[in-house]
């Protein structure tokens, strides 16, 4: 009989060459199992997504109690749904006052997406800025903002009226000007490698938005939901965003996305033309209900108290001569290698002994670690230990 991995690698897409190919059967909590019984620990919360853990019980009972009620109704910003506009006052919440209106999406692009059309809108300008190195997803649009040549170059022709800073660079923030709708950065540039910039550059960019007038638009889909030891990263800083956009996390395992504005920003694509943005599924209230579940997790497991402790044992017990450095913020990391061939090796031998790390797409020395939050100190250990056996054998 033909096995699910060979009808995998024939029916579905395939997005690269050399695919994980680990078979999962069921999860829970921060392991993965297989169908002959392999347990895998993740390392990477599914890329930055399961950062309660994996079928978390209270995202299960707020998800079984919303299917009890309904699913989809119809497109989004049309009928009164309670999950939507809970989870919306639930972010607003714990949020500066200075944000008053929730788009939902279906995931991180879109959100990037609708982003930059109220910023266009709002600002009545074209230019958008992002960073070198960024990562903001795959649609159209967010690939435009990607800071690296070799993929914008192979899906042109992109948006036009896109222009590149050097990221953390003081010296590049005059390239902002009058003519900027919108700067868009990644609070950590996270598929760079784990580039956490200085509250310095931070404050100056937020300076510099403000006296252009552009839109400071902050890419937090990798960062938020207490990722980094603040329920988002902006917090670190001492600065608020215009627009935020977020993603992976806030779902607790659902998919889900937003972009969060002050309201007479948002309001601009109310009309002119009426209906300039909409989805069907967008906020899907079954994604609500368990995103504000998972908020709810965050908040009364006191997780965010949690994740520096937990850092620092990973950085203790990972402290290696064969490890260049540890760059991160909080529990999301990276372990800086010399080669690809290195990182690639090591990432493969952790998943045969039952721990899942992996790389970042534009920093190909540079090992992922971004354990759920809900980590123990004991499989910190454990996993750590399985890791320094790998780089001590390949590195
Ligand atoms: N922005 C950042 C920083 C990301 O890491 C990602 C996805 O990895 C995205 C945007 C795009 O999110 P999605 O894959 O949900 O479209």
């Amino acid at each position: 009989m033909i096995s699910n991995r060979e009808l995998f690698l024939k029916n579905t897409a395939q997005t690269s060459n050399s695919p994980r190919l680990i078979e999962v059967e069921r999860v829970e909590g921060i392991y993965l199992y297989g169908p002959d019984g392999q347990r895998y620990m993740d390392l990477v919360s599914g890329f930055n997504v399961s950062n309660i853990g994996h079928r978390h019980p209270k995202v299960l009972a707020a998800i079984h109690q919303q299917l009890e009620k309904f699913m989809h109704v119809t497109v989004y910003g049309e009928f009164v749904q309670a999950p939507q506009v809970e989870l919306a006052t639930a972010l607003l919440d714990v949020l500066p006052k200075k944000y008053g209106s929730v788009y939902f999406t279906n995931s991180g692009a879109e959100a990037v997406e609708g982003s930059m059309k109220v910023a266009k809108k709002y600002t009545g300008r074209r230019e958008i800025i992002a960073a070198k190195k960024a990562y903001h997803g795959s649609t159209q649009g967010a690939l435009s903002l990607i800071g690296n040549e070799e993929y914008r170059t192979a899906y042109a022709p992109l948006l036009p009226e896109v222009s590149f800073i050097d990221y953390n660079d003081l010296s590049d923030l005059e390239k902002i000007s009058e003519r900027t709708a919108a700067v868009i950065v990644e609070a950590i540039q996270g598929e760079a490698g784990v580039r956490v910039p200085s509250k310095e550059y931070m404050q100056a960019l937020r300076k510099r938005c403000d006296e252009t007038g552009a839109l400071l638009i902050f890419d937090e889909i990798q960062t938020g939901f207490g990722r980094t030891g603040k329920l988002f990263a902006f917090e670190h800083f001492d600065i608020v965003p215009d627009i935020l956009m977020l993603a992976k996390g806030i779902g607790g395992g659902m998919p889900l996305g937003a972009f969060i504005a002050p309201k007479e920003v948002m309001d601009v694509i109310k009309d002119n033309p009426m209906l300039g943005h909409i989805t069907t599924f967008g906020g899907h209230p079954v994604s609500c209900a368990a995103a504000k579940a998972s908020l709810k997790v965050i908040q009364e497991e006191n997780l965010l108290s949690q994740v520096n402790e937990k850092a620092n044992l990973f950085r203790t017990e990972l402290d290696i001569p064969q490890i260049k450095e540890i760059r991160g913020l909080g529990l999301m990391m990276c372990l800086q290698l010399e080669n690809f061939d290195q990182v690639y090796a090591v990432s493969n031998y952790c998943a045969e002994k039952g721990i899942i790390i992996d790389w970042y797409l534009h920093c190909e020395t540079a090992l992922r670690i971004a354990p759920p939050l809900t980590i123990s100190m004991d499989e910190i250990q454990e996993a750590c230990k399985i890791i320094r056996e790998a780089i001590v054998k390949f590195c």
